[in-house]
């Protein structure tokens, strides 16, 4: 076998932090806790996420991917083998430094940042007590855990200074379905309270519906009781998008579906064998679904907040996009 090197000798050498239940937790050395995003699918330049692996394990995860490059491809390591990121304070600052005004930062893209592990390990909160430090930038955070709610008081800091949206993924708000496709996230009602408590504070909270599954969780009346929980709930904004799948994301999804809805496998291996992206009328069909449903709840879109200025907190030592 070829020597390991870079990020894959690094977690082969992590220290065992903790091994609870069935999931352990290492130490991963780290040189950059901001990694740049060049994807024009991506409406944000950098990404912020604090752990490797989510515990959450979600059967479409799309970020499995970032195991394989620790060879660590066994589908179960991914949920089971959780990377917390060595923190060091100063680095990071050094890095939010380096980055000009206005920057689009998105924390928890590949991993969710309210995992389990950030109850012990607080390191979502340390990165976030940091930003608050920090002026002018725009930033968002996905979770799927009510344990968002735990740190109003920092992200209350941080909009003095700052444009900051939580967003709050429901695939679904049946119970069982989302038990077995998500099986160790907060329950949907878990999370709709977080976007209550979120939005009674007075912060921005969006709704992320996705991923739509075909056959699963696609049915109007489906995403329209996510819609009107979610603006119940005080959520501003729903989002929505097809499921894509690509090889890692199979590795686990195609057995599930074998398992728990084997007359769509065949369907599913069809189309998402030849491309992880569904093409044609589907995802326009669901686009459009998701206007509509979102015009019903009086909900807005995901916008590009460099386009909305007025949004920006207006503190007179602030000069944006210096
Ligand atoms: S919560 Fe997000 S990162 Fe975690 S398993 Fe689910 S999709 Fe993946």
């Amino acid at each position: 076998m070829a020597p390991l090197v870079g990020i894959a000798r690094l977690a082969a050498e992590s220290p065992s932090l903790e091994a609870k239940r069935q999931t352990e937790y290492f130490e991963l050395p780290t040189r950059r806790y901001i990694a740049r995003c060049d994807s024009p699918r991506m409406p944000f330049r950098w990404m912020i996420n604090p752990y490797r692996g989510c515990e959450f394990g979600c059967k479409y995860c799309y970020a499995r991917y970032t195991h394989e490059f620790m060879e660590l491809r066994d589908t179960e390591a991914f949920e089971r083998k959780i990377f917390v990121k060595h923190f060091d304070p100063a680095a990071f600052r050094k890095e939010l430094r380096a980055l000009p005004r206005g920057e689009a930062i998105a924390i928890g893209t590949a991993t969710d940042p309210y995992q389990p592990a950030e109850r012990k390990f607080r390191l979502t909160r340390s990165l976030l007590e940091i930003l608050a430090q920090n002026a002018g930038y725009r930033i968002g955070l996905i979770t799927k855990s009510d344990l968002i709610a735990r740190d109003i008081d920092i992200f209350r800091e941080i909009i003095r200074r700052n444009y900051l949206t939580l967003v709050l993924t429901i695939t679904t708000l049946d119970r069982e379905l989302a038990r077995l496709i998500e099986p160790l996230a907060p329950r949907p009602d878990l999370r709709l309270n977080a976007v209550r408590k979120l939005s009674a504070a007075g912060l921005r909270v969006s709704v992320n519906l996705a991923p739509i599954m075909p056959l699963i969780n696609d049915s109007e009346p489906s995403l329209e009781s996510v819609a009107k929980a979610a603006a119940s709930a005080g959520a501003i904004q729903l989002s929505g998008h097809v499921v894509f799948l690509k090889p890692c994301a199979q590795k686990a999804f195609f057995p599930f579906l074998q398992e728990h809805f084997p007359n769509y496998l065949r369907r599913y291996r069809e189309r998402f064998e030849k491309n992880a992206y569904l093409t044609g009328n589907y995802p326009d069909m669901i686009e459009e679904r998701i206007d509509r449903i979102r015009r019903r709840y009086g909900l807005g879109k995901r916008e590009d907040p460099a386009a909305e200025p007025e949004l920006w907190p207006q503190d007179p030592q602030l000069t944006l996009f210096s």
